[in-house]
C-alpha cells in the first residue's frame, strides 16, 4: 500500500513457543491458526446498492491442525450472521451453534463457532453493514459520469473482517472463488482472475488460484471499461477516465518485464489496475492481479508512475512473501520501497532513481525529526512486553529501504541481487517474520561477507532509533544544483521566471519541500504566477505547493486549494493540509467550512483522521 493509513491503535505482538517452532501470534486477530487454518474460501454474495450491503454466504475449507480442537474462531466487524452450517465427512450439512462476542473497538467481534467435530467446510450466511469500514458505497453523484453508483473495498490492514467472516490475519493464506451478483450495467472486478470479456450475465465469477492473506481480498463494482496495455496488463476505469488512464499507464508491461529481470517470474498471471473515484483514501493498494489506484496519480505527464512501480513491486514483497503479523510491516513496505527504486532505475535510468531516492531519504529524515525515539525502530526490541511501542507506519517505508540499500551498497549488486531474489524464491507464498529474515540474512549473506554489517549495526537498524551513522545518503547532482538556485532565489538574486523551466516532478517536490516555511508570501505568489503550481495535474507537486502557501499565508490560492480538497481524498494530502490550515487562526474558519463540504466525499478512514486533526 502507498501511503498507509494509520492503524487503529498501537500494534503489539506476543511471541509464543509452539511445537518448538516460533510462531508469531497476531494480536489483531481472534483466529487460532495453530489449531485450524482456512485453505480455501468461496464467496457467494449479492451487492445491494439501495441498502449498501453485501449479502450471501462465505464457505471456508478448513485444514485442522490440532486434533483436539472443536471450535472455529473467526474475525468479524459489523456483520449480521443469519445461520452457520458445517459439512460432515459424509457430505451432509449440519447446523452449527455460534456466539458473537461483544465489540472490541480495535478488533471487532470474535465469532466462536461450535464445530462439534472437525468439519471440512463451514458455511456462514451473513450480510454486511452499510457502515462496514472496508466498503465504500458511492452515490452516482460521487462518480465521474454521475449516472451509476460505485463500490470498492480496502481490506488492509484489518478490515476484510467487515465484509467477510474469516481468519483475518496475514499468517493465514487461502485460495478463493467467488460468485457476485450486481445490478445490470455495472462491472465487478476482484483481486483474482478477471475476464475482460465477461458480460456479467448470471453474475460475475472469479477464481484466485494462488493463496493470499485476507488483507488482499478486494472487490470493486462500478461502470467500468477496460483497456489492454500489453499481453498481461490492462486498466479498468470509469468511461470518462479510461483514455487518460491508459495513456498514463502505458509503461506497465515494460515495468513487469523489468521487475521480472530483477526478481524472477511474475507469479500472478495478469497484472491489471483499477482506477477508483477520488475518495480512495490511499495512493494504491496492491490487490493481487488487480492493483487499486487513486485517480490523483493520473498527472497527465506520467510523472507519478513510480506509484505503479510500487504496487507492482508488492507482487514480490508483500503479496508473495508476506509479513506474518502487522508488527513486521517493514518486510512488506520497506522491501517494496527498495524494489520500487530498482524498477524505476531499470526503466527510467540512474539519475531519475537517484533523485527519487534522495527525496525519499530527505523526507524520511524530516519524518524522523517529528517522531519520539521509541517510534523510530523498524521493529521493537522486546516484542512480548511492548504493546505501546510500535513501528511507525510511514517510517517503515524509507527506513526499511535504506537498510536494504545499505546492504546492497556494501555487498555489491553481484552478491546482493541474487540474495534478494533468493529471499522471494525461498519464501514464496509464505508469511514471514523479522526473525525469518535475519536468519536468511545471516546464512545467505553475512556468514560469507561479515564485513557487510556488524551485529551491532544490524541491531541498530532493526531496533534502534534514527538512521545508523554508517548509512550513506543519496546525492543527486541535479538536486544539488537546485540548492544553489533556491538559495539565490530566496535572497532575491535570481528572478522567479528563471527558475524551474525544465524541472521534473521530483525536482519541484524537492524545491517546494525546501522552501516550505522559508519562502515569503510574495515569493510563493510569484512562483505560482510563473509556473501555475496551483493548477498542476501532479498532485504531489500541488500538495507541496499548497502546504508552503498555507504556511506563508497565501490566501489567494483558496479557490484552487478548495477544489483540491474537494476532489482529492488521499489522506496523505488532505490531513496535513487541514492541519496546516487549522494551525493558522486566519484560516481556521475557512478550513472548517471547506471540510463541511468535502467530508461526505472522503473515505471513512480519511474522515476519522481529519476529524481528529480538526479537534486538536
Ligand atoms: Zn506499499
Amino acid at each position: 500500500m502507498k501511503i498507509p493509513f494509520l492503524l487503529r491503535a498501537a500494534i503489539g505482538l506476543a511471541l509464543v513457543q509452539c511445537n518448538a517452532a516460533a510462531l508469531a501470534v497476531d494480536p489483531l486477530s481472534y483466529a487460532h491458526p495453530e489449531q485450524v487454518k482456512t485453505s480455501a474460501l468461496h464467496l457467494d454474495l449479492k451487492a445491494d446498492f439501495a441498502h449498501k450491503v453485501l449479502a450471501g454466504y462465505a464457505e471456508l475449507s478448513l485444514n485442522w491442525i490440532d486434533r483436539g480442537a472443536r471450535s472455529l474462531d473467526l474475525d468479524t466487524r459489523e456483520l449480521t450472521i443469519a445461520k452457520i452450517e458445517g459439512q460432515d465427512p459424509d457430505g451432509r450439512w449440519r447446523k452449527l451453534a455460534y456466539t458473537l462476542d461483544a465489540l472490541d473497538p480495535e478488533k471487532g467481534r470474535a465469532l466462536h463457532i461450535a464445530a462439534g467435530g472437525q468439519p471440512g467446510k463451514v458455511r456462514i450466511w451473513y450480510h454486511t453493514a452499510p457502515t462496514a469500514p472496508a466498503l465504500q458505497w458511492l452515490t452516482p453523484a460521487q462518480t465521474m459520469s454521475g449516472k451509476r453508483p460505485f463500490m470498492f473495498s480496502q481490506s488492509e490492514t484489518i478490515d476484510a473482517r467487515s465484509w467477510v467472516p474469516l481468519q483475518d490475519t496475514p499468517s493465514v493464506r487461502f485460495t478463493y472463488t467467488a460468485h457476485i451478483g450486481a445490478p445490470r450495467g455495472l462491472r465487478v472486478v476482484m483481486s483474482a482472475e478477471n475476464d475482460p470479456k465477461a458480460s456479467g450475465k448470471g453474475g460475475w465469477s472469479f477464481n484466485m488460484p494462488q493463496p493470499i492473506p485476507s488483507y488482499l481480498l478486494a472487490i470493486g463494482i462500478g461502470e467500468l471499461q477496460v483497456r489492454s496495455l500489453g499481453a498481461r496488463t490492462g486498466v479498468y476505469a470509469e468511461p470518462q477516465r479510461i483514455q487518460s488512464a491508459a495513456w498514463e499507464f502505458a509503461d506497465t508491461e515494460k515495468m513487469v518485464e523489468a521487475a521480472e529481470r530483477l526478481y524472477g517470474p511474475y507469479r500472478w498471471g495478469r497484472y491489471d489496475m483499477l482506477v477508483l473515484p477520488p475518495s480512495f483514501p490511499i495512493g494504491g493498494m496492491e490487490n493481487p492481479r488487480m492493483t487499486f489506484v487513486t485517480p490523483t496519480m493520473i498527472a497527465g505527464d506520467r510523472s507519478l508512475v513510480d506509484l505503479i512501480a510500487h504496487e507492482l513491486a508488492h507482487s514480490w514483497s508483500g503479496n508473495l512473501v508476506t509479513n506474518a503479523s502487522w508488527k513486521h510491516w517493514w518486510l512488506n513496505e520497506g522491501f517494496t520501497t527498495y524494489v520500487t527504486s530498482r524498477i524505476v532505475e531499470a526503466l527510467y535510468g540512474e539519475e531519475t532513481a537517484l533523485e527519487n531516492l534522495q527525496l525519499e531519504q530527505e523526507e524520511a529524515l524530516a519524518l524522523l525529526a517529528t517522531l519520539p525515539a521509541e517510534k523510530q525502530a523498524l521493529l521493537t526490541r522486546d516484542p512480548d512486553t511492548s504493546s505501546e511501542h510500535y513501528t511507525d507506519q510511514e517510517l517503515a517505508y524509507p527506513k526499511g529501504a535504506w537498510f536494504l540499500r545499505t546492504l546492497e551498497q556494501r555487498a555489491g549488486r553481484a552478491v546482493f541481487d541474487p540474495f534478494l531474489r533468493g529471499w522471494f524464491d525461498s519464501h514464496a507464498f509464505q508469511s514471514v517474520t523479522t526473525a525469518d529474515f535475519v536468519r536468511y540474512l545471516r546464512s545467505g549473506l553475512l556468514d560469507q561477507h561479515p564485513e557487510v554489517m556488524t551485529d551491532a549495526e544490524l541491531d541498530e537498524w532493526l531496533y534502534g532509533p534514527g538512521i545508523p551513522a554508517g548509512a550513506r545518503r543519496a546525492v543527486s547532482p541535479r538536486l544539488a544544483a537546485l540548492d544553489t538556485a533556491r538559495a539565490a532565489w530566496l535572497k532575491g538574486d535570481v528572478q522567479t521566471g528563471d527558475l524551474g523551466m525544465d524541472w521534473n516532478a521530483a525536482e519541484w517536490m524537492k524545491f517546494l519541500n525546501d522552501v516550505d516555511k522559508v519562502a515569503t508570501r510574495a515569493q510563493l505568489q510569484a512562483l505560482d504566477r510563473a509556473f501555475h503550481l496551483s493548477g498542476t495535474g501532479n498532485s504531489e507537486v500541488a500538495f507541496r505547493f499548497y502546504r508552503a502557501a498555507v504556511h506563508a499565508g497565501v490566501q489567494d490560492v483558496r479557490p484552487q486549494l478548495e477544489a483540491f480538497l474537494l476532489n482529492v481524498g488521499r489522506q496523505k494530502f488532505v490531513v496535513p493540509l487541514y492541519a496546516a490550515l487549522h494551525a493558522r487562526p486566519d484560516d481556521r474558519a475557512w478550513a472548517d467550512a471547506v471540510y463541511r463540504k468535502a467530508r461526505a466525499h472522503y473515505h471513512p478512514e480519511t474522515q476519522a483522521s481529519v476529524d481528529r486533526e480538526l479537534s486538536k
